[in-house]
């Protein structure tokens, strides 16, 4: 069984409900009792695309899916709450990006992990801090070096 970490985002049709049915469903493939989730956080959108703020969080589970699996599970829960792909970082209903599967690197066409944007986003970092402060990331970077009051300043609880 493998620890992976999933980073939730959501930003039309209501955010904290979206987020909260995609905890439900991530509930339904994690392994009995690893679930976790972080508090919730509202960010500021990334580019240059006018749109709502959203709303994230970071949830940790144990899985023995195997990573393109886990993927497809992903983008199911994402198409089952509405997500449509248009614009580059256009408004959306739910996104769901697999941060890390355990300390594996990944490189296939559908799938890098840990995910490119993660050590530069306030609204991943903060959240999986919340979740497990002491984590190591896979290059050997520990997470709590990457975590500055100036990142978390970014974020806002969202509830
Ligand atoms: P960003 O990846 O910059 O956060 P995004 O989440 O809006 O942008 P999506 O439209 O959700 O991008 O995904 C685009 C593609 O990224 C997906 O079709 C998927 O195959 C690919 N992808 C690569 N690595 C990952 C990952 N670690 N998690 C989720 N999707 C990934
Ligand atoms: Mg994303
Ligand atoms: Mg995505």
């Amino acid at each position: 069984m493998i620890q992976v970490y999933v980073a939730l985002g959501a930003n039309l049709s209501q955010p904290i409900e979206q987020l909260n049915n995609a905890c439900q469903a991530l509930l339904s493939i994690a392994e009995d009792n690893s679930f976790s989730i972080s508090p919730y956080y509202r960010s500021v959108p990334m580019g240059d695309v006018q749109q709502p703020d959203y709303v994230n969080a970071v949830a940790g589970f144990k899985t023995d899916l195997a990573p393109i699996h886990l993927l497809d599970a992903l983008q199911k829960i994402e198409n089952e709450q509405g997500r449509l792909r248009t614009l580059r970082w256009g408004p959306r209903t739910l996104d769901l990006d697999l941060l890390l599967y355990g300390n594996e690197h990944i490189n296939l066409p559908r799938l890098t992990v840990p995910h490119y944007g993660m050590k530069q986003r306030s609204f991943v970092l903060v959240p999986l801090f919340d979740l497990t402060p002491t984590l190591i990331l896979p290059d050997k970077t520990p997470l709590a070096s990457l975590i500055t009051d100036c990142l978390t300043a970014e974020l806002q609880q969202a509830q």
